[in-house]
């Protein structure tokens, strides 16, 4: 027994060294992809339930190898995250998002805003404020534009400090979203306390709105919840013709997902904009 247990000890590390291994790799990937400039932007529209029409675009970070593979965000994100290097790659979204932002309101005749995800790292730096008035400088981009998308985690973080971020945020003009909303512990209370303008509804909420025995009870809470706050609210992941009815039943004013378009390069973007426009 004994033998055995050192062995399952044994391969349990050996296991736990290869993880840290192809962390280690990636991580030294991401540094060099950032560095050859082979990451890139995807732009996903948002959109008016009522008539389709095209409202703003998130900003979806893309990484491709050199290989040519796509390496999805929820795996490389954590890992910027945990190595500090989101706060550079950060600052790069920002302004990479705000001058597309700025082409397309040339290029364009909607008035769109754009939708950038800030990680929490990024959010508490003290540097934040500098590094997003430093972008807004040099983009010159209309900052009422622009909307930051934090989860619920920052109703996590010190109160005080947080609604000073966000006040301060909200005196440019810069608007706040909070993502995947009804999936954390913010409480109701706490958020009508906070500068934010609009509550993403999670998907796990849109998945629900399909089939007999479609449950559309939480969406419609958060709906409520958003106006009896004053909030604005969209709908994130709606993939079905189904669902986007389901969101017009329960007042829900915008809405984002493979339904209407899926996250598109710059070109792509630009044509299917102006198919909208016709
Ligand atoms: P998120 O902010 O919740 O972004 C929405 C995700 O849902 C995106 O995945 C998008 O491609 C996907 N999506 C949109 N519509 C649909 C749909 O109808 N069905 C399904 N199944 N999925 C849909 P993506 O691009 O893989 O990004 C994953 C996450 O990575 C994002 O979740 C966000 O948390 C993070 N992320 C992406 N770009 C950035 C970035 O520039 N900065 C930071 N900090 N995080 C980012
Ligand atoms: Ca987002
Ligand atoms: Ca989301
Ligand atoms: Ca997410």
């Amino acid at each position: 027994a004994k033998e055995s247990l050192r062995g399952s000890h044994c391969y349990f590390t050996r296991e736990m060294e290869q993880e840290a291994e192809t962390r280690f790799r990636l991580l030294h990937n991401l540094r060099k992809a950032f560095d050859a400039d082979r990451l890139f932007m995807m732009f996903q529209p948002q959109v008016s339930v009522a008539d389709g029409r095209p409202v703003g675009v998130e900003a979806l970070l893309r990484w491709r190898t050199e290989e040519g593979e796509m390496v999805p965000p929820d795996r490389f994100i954590p890992l910027a995250e945990s190595s500090g290097l989101i706060i550079h790659l950060g600052e790069w979204v920002l302004r990479t998002a705000m001058l597309q932002l700025k082409r397309l309101q040339h290029q364009t005749s909607f008035n769109l805003r754009m939708g950038i995800n800030v990680s929490m790292d990024q959010f508490r730096h003290p540097e934040f404020l500098d590094v997003l008035d430093r972008a807004i400088a040099e983009t010159a981009v209309n900052p009422q534009c622009i909307e930051l998308e934090v989860t619920e985690s920052v109703a996590m973080i010190d109160r005080i400090a947080v609604n000073k971020i966000l006040s301060s945020i909200a005196s440019r003009g810069i608007k706040i979203a909070i993502d995947d909303f009804g999936t954390g512990f913010s409480s109701l209370s706490y958020l009508e306390r906070l500068a934010v303008h609009r509550l993403k509804i999670d998907k796990s909420f849109i998945d629900k709105l399909q089939g007999d025995s479609a449950d559309p009870r939480l969406a419609e809470m958060i709906v409520n919840l958003a106006k009896d706050l004053s909030l604005d609210v969209i709908a994130e992941g709606v993939e079905l013709a189904e669902q986007a009815e389901w969101l017009k039943k329960i007042n829900c004013d915008e809405a984002q997902g493979y339904f209407y378009a899926r996250p598109l390069e710059e070109a792509r973007l630009i044509e299917w904009l102006h198919e909208q426009e016709q």
